[in-house]
């Protein structure tokens, strides 16, 4: 087995069968669950963070079936002709509900995935989607510090997932469908607010649809910018403003439109500070989202809680205690 110097110079060295067994096994190292492992992890990923942050994170999502997977690996094969580096991450929301997967089971992007440019990761399973967000976000830091420019990170629109994603990506990009149902779930939700730029999706089976699409999506996300997000504030010419593409992903038609919409929002982002801010911001939130969790962890398996907890969570039940009462005497036995 490899020493942790060897693992992270076969990961900062060339391109090539060396270096994509040195990442799985690090990705492999930091999805573990056994404290050893992740001793070692966390001392790899210190060492490789220096070598980290320089790649382009993009945010992917959308409902099952609007195109995904056909968008990734079209997109993924347009880039690394063009000589960039592509990974591929995924936040599945289900592994951590029922165990499957609603992104990795089917074999997915082949082609991509046989191309030595990319690296293809599926989703870590098992625990909370924070946990799952984490891991990713950590294998995310090693695929850039392997030298891949451009880092795909894919999420199923279910739930809190899209969220997750958005917080560990320099731009966030939602897939749509060309019909109107399918937007007003998105905005019902909230995540069309997350979105950096839409994409309606098989624009070829329909071009009046995906017409008329573009047009109700692109008005609603003005609404968003007139309700005082600064984020989204119109008119301010330094500012991104998200928009709305059309384009087919079984076709490859619209990509060169789709890449130049990606490079206009990196450079005006990057010039007015945003881009640089969104990470700052994302790495502060992130160090206390998981603060946030490890104590609450903690806090469960203190013992003194432990034994407090029953009797307490009893008498809150029968109303014999308040609940903010119960809670303030369990955290002063919580040192
Ligand atoms: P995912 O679940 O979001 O990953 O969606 P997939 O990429 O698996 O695509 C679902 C289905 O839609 C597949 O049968 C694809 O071939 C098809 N599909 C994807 N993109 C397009 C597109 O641009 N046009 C058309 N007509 N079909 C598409």
């Amino acid at each position: 087995s490899l020493s942790n110097q060897a693992l992270a110079d076969a990961v900062l060295g060339p391109p090539g069968p060396a270096q994509r067994r040195a990442i799985a096994k690090t990705i492999t190292l930091l999805e573990s669950t056994r404290a050893d492992h992740r001793a070692r992890a966390d001392e790899l990923l210190n060492g490789l963070l220096p070598h980290s942050g320089k790649s382009l994170r993009l945010g992917i999502s959308g409902v099952p079936g609007v195109g995904k997977s056909t968008f990734i690996e079209a997109l993924g094969l347009f880039l690394i002709n063009q000589g960039h580096r592509v990974a591929v991450l995924a936040v599945d929301p289900s592994s951590s509900v029922s165990g499957g997967s609603i992104l990795g089971d089917k074999t997915r992007m082949e082609q991509l995935s046989a191309d030595e440019r990319a690296y293809i990761r599926p989703s870590p399973s098992g625990g909370t989607l924070g946990g799952v967000a984490e891991k990713t976000r950590e294998s995310l830091l090693v695929c850039e510090a392997a030298g891949y420019d451009i880092v795909i990170v894919e999420t199923v629109g279910v739930g809190q997932s899209e969220t997750a994603v958005a917080n560990m990506t320099d731009m966030f990009i939602l897939l749509q469908l060309p019909n109107a149902g399918d937007d007003l779930q998105a905005i019902k939700k909230g995540v069309m607010e997350l979105a950096d730029l839409v994409v309606i999706n098989k624009a070829d089976l329909d071009a009046h649809a995906a017409t008329r699409a573009r047009a109700q999506i692109t008005s609603a996300l003005r609404l968003f910018g007139q309700h005082g997000d600064p984020h989204h504030a119109a008119h301010d010419q330094a500012l991104w403003q998200p928009q709305v593409l059309q384009l087919s992903a079984l076709k490859s038609q619209g990509l060169p439109e789709f890449w130049a919409a990606v490079s206009r929002y990196r450079e005006l982002q990057t010039a007015n500070g945003r881009f640089a801010a969104r990470r700052h911001n994302q790495d502060q939130a992130w160090m206390w989202e998981r603060i946030d969790a490890g104590l609450k962890q903690r806090f469960r398996q203190h013992p003194a809680v432990q034994a407090a907890l029953p009797l307490l969570s009893q008498q809150v039940r029968a109303g014999e205690v308040a609940a903010s009462v119960a809670a303030r005497r369990l955290l002063e036995l919580f040192h």
